[in-house]
């Protein structure tokens, strides 16, 4: 099977989110799988030179997109065993971050162009194109419309993955024909059409052969207008052609054995090094030094869809433990204030870090004992994956990817990872706290059973590209 896979962002080139974790991950697991598998990714200023040495020149072309003729320089570089191209072009990409400039539409509507016009320019029929999130979502519209001049493409499929269904690329009607090259026709409602704006996450959705996102359970929920962000209707229309899919991790980058970016390497057999790692980050951040305090740790964005106003309504009971806390993360100003607040308040008990760090993310996962998750709304979630497979016990509602990635601790039969609760409701939150910090300080040996499930349990890719290539299958075969 030959699969082009289209991201905006791929570690570790680059990175800004999860995305980039998933393009760096699910391509090199279905090339081992015995697949053709080719990445396309911006050539963006901030991919360093490390990578940049390492690439060859594979040529330039120029392509039509609307009334501009655009260049495009494609460089190529191998590494376990796929292949990634970069598109280069200046204008658009020689710029400071990703995203968030006043033309990204034109950007990104050139990017997915160009990987539309790349297969004829190296002379590869892909199987399957498969776009991300509504920065490549005009790849199965373009592809729908160019197959019939592309002799390479002519029987190509295309399967497009929501991994955040709040960014839909939504852009005023006036920008389609100049700026994104389409026709009239494309606004309709069963493509581009949105409240008389162009949604190109609709369109995607509409023109692909198979729509994925990143959970089971999250593919069920945008069913329902609470998490579809205005899209239930468009998810309702073709959930026939719906599927989710668990992310996985990389376990062997993510082994607390072996990981050089702890304080101290450790695994189910000998638990030792994690004390070492939890006396560290106490340390680190002005805690008190002790082992039998429970530290309680979240790393993500601070805004709401993350549950923070959950954590901030129950804080200072939940402190009437004896607990520590530490939050790492930037994001609104009320949440930030909230936590500067409360380390001031619980001197040696709560650290405030409102920042981006991942050396100190590392030293939390190895460092602390529960991970807190209230989220409202979670696509997937890597936070307790990384957690559970450094021993951090995860507590989590159970919504998205929470609820297919930590079965509820089962104290009759010792199964389970982690302690859940189901409403978006703080007291309920506040009870899980309190059940997991009991079995903590009460239930030694079930707290060291619920870490090594964590730290053993299965959470590579494999099982995932298997049911992404089951969905290749699928469309290619029809
Ligand atoms: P989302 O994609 O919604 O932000 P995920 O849980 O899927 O949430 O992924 C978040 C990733 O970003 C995790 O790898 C987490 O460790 C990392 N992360 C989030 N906030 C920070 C931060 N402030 N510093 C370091 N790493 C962070």
């Amino acid at each position: 099977m030959k699969i082009f896979f289209v991201a905006s962002e791929v570690a570790p080139f680059i990175k800004t989110g999860g995305l980039a974790d998933v393009a760096a991950s699910l391509p090199p697991a279905l090339a081992e799988l015995g697949n053709d598998v080719r990445v396309i990714l911006p050539l963006y200023a901030g991919i360093g030179d490390q990578w940049r040495s390492q690439m060859t020149f594979v040529k330039y072309f120029y392509f039509r997109l609307g009334w501009r003729s655009s260049y495009c320089g494609l460089f190529q570089l191998e590494r376990g065993g796929v292949t990634y191209y970069f598109v280069d072009n200046e204008t658009y990409f020689k710029r400071n971050g990703l995203y968030g400039h006043y033309d990204d539409g034109e950007r990104f509507a050139y990017f997915s162009r160009a990987v539309i016009e790349v297969p004829a320019q190296i002379d590869w029929s892909p199987d399957v194109i498969h776009a991300n999130d509504w920065e490549t979502a005009l790849v199965p519209i373009y592809l729908n419309d160019f197959r019939f001049m592309i002799p390479q493409l002519t029987k190509t499929k295309s399967v497009y993955t929501i991994h955040n269904i709040e960014y839909q690329g939504r852009f005023g009607r006036s920008i389609m024909e100049d700026v994104f090259g389409l026709d009239a026709g494309h606004f309709n409602e069963r493509l581009l059409s949105y409240y008389g704006d162009v949604n190109l996450m609709k369109g995607a959705i509409y023109a692909s052969d198979y729509v994925t996102t990143v959970s089971p359970t999250y593919a069920n929920e945008l069913q329902y207008s609470f998490y579809a962000h205005g899209l239930e209707g468009v998810i309702t229309d073709n959930y026939y052609k719906m599927a989710g899919i668990l992310n996985g991790l990389d376990m062997k980058a993510n082994d607390p054995a072996t990981d050089e970016n702890i304080v101290a390497n450790y695994s189910v057999d000998d638990l030792g090094g994690k004390a070492k790692c939890k006396a560290a980050l106490q340390e680190e951040l002005g805690l008190k030094v002790d082992p039998n305090v429970p530290i309680i740790a979240c790393i993500s964005r601070l805004v709401g869809h993350k549950g923070y106003d959950l954590i901030t309504n129950v804080f200072h009971r939940m402190m009437e433990a004896n607990v520590q806390f530490v939050v790492l993360g930037t994001g609104e100003w009320g949440f930030e204030e909230f936590f500067r607040n409360a380390a001031k308040q619980y001197p040696g008990r709560v650290s405030a870090n409102i920042k981006y760090n991942a050396s100190l993310a590392s030293h939390i996962y190895s460092g602390a004992d529960i991970m807190l998750m209230p989220s409202v709304a979670e696509p997937c979630g890597l936070t307790q994956m990384f957690a559970m497979r450094y021993g951090t016990v995860p507590v989590v509602r159970l919504t998205g990817g929470l609820r297919d990635s930590v079965p509820p601790y089962n104290p009759e039969t010792q199964e389970g990872l982690g302690f859940t609760f189901g409403n978006i409701n703080a007291d309920d939150m506040l009870d899980a706290v309190y059940r997991a910090i009991t079995v903590f300080y009460n239930d030694k040996d079930s707290w060291s059973g619920l870490m090594k499930r964590g730290m053993s349990y299965d959470f590579s890719w494999e099982k995932s590209a298997d049911e992404y290539l089951a969905i290749y299958n699928k469309i290619t075969e029809e």
